[in-house]
């Protein structure tokens, strides 16, 4: 054995000790059966926890230098850096579900239904975390790539993750999921676990999407026309706008859990309806973080009320993904700022009356520290002249879906803005305020994802139930209800992990890991929801007329803003690798 190899070993061995030790594996009751399913997944959670630990111990040694992170080789490791992202996550997926099945238990609301969508769930995840997680459709994951051999994983296949992978996702089970199918109401298989208050603001939501939304949407979207006014108007009056909001500004005071069951709701009936609210959400966190007083007066009851629409200005033709090294500048002369600069990609903007504007104020500091959030006030727009405004000009960007709020590329040229527009009223912050918002706006991502993989599922359900070959429903051949069932488990597990970042969020915790994690597996579950509804629908779903053609493309952008999937992964990796779990 070559040196280095064996020291590879002996360091892996070490790591795996330390592992072991940080997490002791519980042993199974005395008949090495544990009776009920909450007891499997506590144990399996244990020993999950510690493979993820002995994973990070792994990558850190092969992205470390002296003992400190070094970014050239994270970026060298990314494969492994990024898997380990999306390990944590399983992990986090396996710990909800084990949460879950405790607090239904108790609750005696542990029904057929919920166990099975929990066992699945469960067994899957288990066997793709020792097999290959796919980050993507061409991306596997493998512990191989950790530099983790058959004898250092040996020890967290313990007893329960043993049982619960054998009896989780296997024909037995999915056939009586599959016979429980009939059973989904609006795209919604089992009980999602929350109360009564949640429960109506849910039915609340739903009753609204029904009526207003879900039949016009594919209109809308075909005809690429934006939501009308009034269904803004029917979200202003229920207080989608304001529910976060405190109530000393005009809100509702209710929390992120609240949020998450309506931008679900919503999105179920359309992902742009969904999103309406999620411009508001930024601007009154942004605002309520980082804003003078004067400021949460000025604009906060008017986001609460949905009379003020804002819209966020952040990314530049060359500046995305590496939002830090924005180039927009604003220069006080005067006293006002001046903007110049192009925007791109910018959401909802014509018929918004506030930006949320991130700009660089001195420019020699290239980096974050040089970056400015402003409160910037525009007039409304139309098609005909989008931007009425001094020194404000834009075009439409044509879209292939997540439509109905319009996107544009925006040019500013000596646009002007009060000094009072700087949000804190203190330059160099912009970068830090927005980091603030990125739990919340991540969170409410996340349930938009989840909305979108619930439409998808409930369209791929009814037209399996319609439609007839080789003499039967479709749904009647094992690999169309299959796809039907993992949507259903999958969607049940990215909603149990959206609740979570969200409960953390509502306790005052941070939960910037949850809330990443909850939206890199929710996207990937609504990408995989709306391909698989559609081939439930074969030639059909290609074409426009079915509205699963609209919700391929509108599931689409969900790994994309609000933090790309390569971006996310990188962002929780990396606070793994610092230390955070
Ligand atoms: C429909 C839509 C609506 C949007 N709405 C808004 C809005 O309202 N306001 C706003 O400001 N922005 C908005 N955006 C912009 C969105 O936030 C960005 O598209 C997103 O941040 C990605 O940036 P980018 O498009 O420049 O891609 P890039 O940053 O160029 O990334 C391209 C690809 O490279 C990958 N990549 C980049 N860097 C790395 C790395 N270090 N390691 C590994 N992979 C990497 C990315 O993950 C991605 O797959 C919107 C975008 C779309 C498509």
């Amino acid at each position: 054995m070559k040196p280095k190899v064996a020291l590879q070993r002996r360091l892996s061995r070490r790591m795996l000790r330390r592992s072991n030790a940080a997490h002791p594996i519980p042993p199974l009751s005395e008949k090495g059966d544990p009776v009920t399913l909450d007891d499997l997944a506590a144990q399996a959670h244990v020993a999950a926890e510690g493979l993820r630990d002995c994973a990070r111990d792994a990558v850190r040694e092969r992205v470390s230098d002296n003992g400190k992170l070094s970014a050239e080789r994270i970026e060298i490791e990314q494969h492994a850096v990024h898997g380990l992202a999306w390990l944590a996550t399983y992990v986090e997926a396996i710990k909800e579900m084990a949460a879950y099945a405790r607090r239904m238990e108790e609750a005696g609301r542990f029904g057929e239904t919920e166990q099975l969508l929990t066992r699945i769930g469960l067994g899957e995840s288990l066997a793709q975390m020792f097999t290959g997680i796919p980050m993507n459709q061409g991306e596997i994951l493998r512990l191989s790539d950790f530099g983790l051999g058959p004898d250092e994983v040996a020890p967290f296949r313990n007893a329960a993750v043993e049982a619960l992978i054998a009896s989780g996702n296997t024909r037995e089970n999915r056939a009586a999921l599959a016979a429980l199918l009939p059973e989904a109401r609006e795209g919604l298989l089992g009980d999602p676990g929350l109360d009564e208050t949640f429960e109506a603001i849910r039915a609340e939501m739903r009753r609204f999407a029904e009526a207003e939304v879900a039949p016009y949407a594919q209109g809308w979207h075909r005809a690429n026309a934006y939501i009308p006014l009034e269904v803004i108007e029917g979200l202003s009056a229920m207080g989608v706008f304001g529910l976060t909001i405190p109530e000393a500004y005009g809100g509702m005071g209710l929390g992120k859990v609240a949020m998450c069951v309506v931008s679900e709701e919503l999105s179920r009936g359309y992902i742009g309806v969904g999103s309406l609210g999620t411009r508001s959400e930024i601007a009154a966190e942004l605002i309520l973080a980082g804003g003078t007083e004067a400021q949460k007066q000025k604009y906060l009851p008017g986001i609460a009320s949905g009379e003020i629409l804002p819209t966020a200005v952040f990314t530049e033709p060359n500046t995305g993904s590496d939002l830090a090294s924005l180039r927009t500048r604003a220069a006080l002369d005067g006293d006002a700022y001046v903007v110049s600069g192009a925007k791109t990609w910018i959401t909802h903007p014509v018929r918004a009356d506030l930006m949320t504007l991130l700009a660089r104020t001195d420019p020699d500091e290239r980096g974050y520290r040089g970056l400015s959030m402003f409160l910037a006030e525009k007039p409304r727009g139309a098609d005909a002249d989008p931007f009425p405004a001094k020194g404000m000009s834009g075009s439409e960007i044509e879209v292939l879906g997540y439509r109905g709020m319009k996107e544009y590329e925006i040019a500013f040229d000596g646009f002007r803005l009060p000094a009072s527009a700087l949000l804190g009223g203190v330059e160099g912050q912009g970068f830090k305020q927005l980091m603030e918002t990125f739990e919340s706006a991540r969170i409410q991502t996340a349930a938009r994802a989840v909305g979108v993989a619930r439409c998808a599922f409930e369209l791929g359900l009814r037209y399996a139930r319609e439609r007839v070959q080789f003499g039967k429903t479709i749904i009647h051949f094992p690999r169309v209800a299959d796809k039907l069932v993992m949507m259903a488990v999958e969607i049940h597990i990215a909603r149990q992990i959206a609740y979570c970042a969200a409960r953390a969020k509502d306790g005052g915790r941070r939960c910037d890991l949850e809330a990443g994690m909850a939206k890199l597996i929710a996207a990937r579950v609504a990408w995989a929801a709306a391909d698989n509804a559609l081939q439930i629908h074969g030639g059909n779903g290609f074409a426009l007329e079915y509205p699963i053609s609209r919700v391929l493309c509108d599931a689409r952008i969900l790994n994309i803003f609000e933090g790309a999937a390569e971006i996310q992964a990188q962002v929780i990796a990396r606070r793994l690798l610092e230390g955070g779990n």
